[in-house]
């Protein structure tokens, strides 16, 4: 994964601007960032009602929904299937932004970092024993 890779030459690599440079990219991205939505697209096997339609003995209609976890509830919205591809992307956008925030977590984190090591009198040198 991109991102462990990313931490890695962090944690080993630690020059304040190459973190803050990295940190803009990644927030360059964010707000590059189209619509999103929170939850999952599922697709179900719907019963459209009508008894004298094939779905009433046999499978369902194919349907999508999007369901979503909020406060502890699952809910669930049926998507038309005009809407399916637009709202799997906002999806995806949504997943985008959670990584991109965890990137940007993790970059701040490793300039504090940095910034403790130096104020202890410059960057630390290269030490294989961590420190326990
Ligand atoms: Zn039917």
């Amino acid at each position: 994964m991109i991102s462990v890779y990313a931490y890695h030459m962090v944690k080993f690599n630690p020059s304040p601007k190459v973190l803050k440079n990295r940190r803009d990219a990644k927030l360059k991205k964010i707000a590059e960032i189209g619509p999103l939505v929170t939850g999952s697209l599922v697709k179900i096997q719907r019963k459209c009602g009508n008894m004298n339609c094939r779905c009433a003995k046999g499978e369902g209609h194919p349907a999508h929904i999007l369901t979503m976890v909020a406060k502890g509830k699952t809910k669930s919205v049926y998507v038309p299937v005009d809407l399916v591809e637009e709202v799997r992307e906002w999806v995806q956008n949504h997943r985008s932004l959670k990584t991109l925030v965890r990137d940007v977590s993790n970059l701040s984190l490793a300039i504090i970092r940095c910034h403790v090591a130096a104020g202890r009198g410059g960057a630390r040198k290269k030490d294989p024993k961590p420190r326990t």
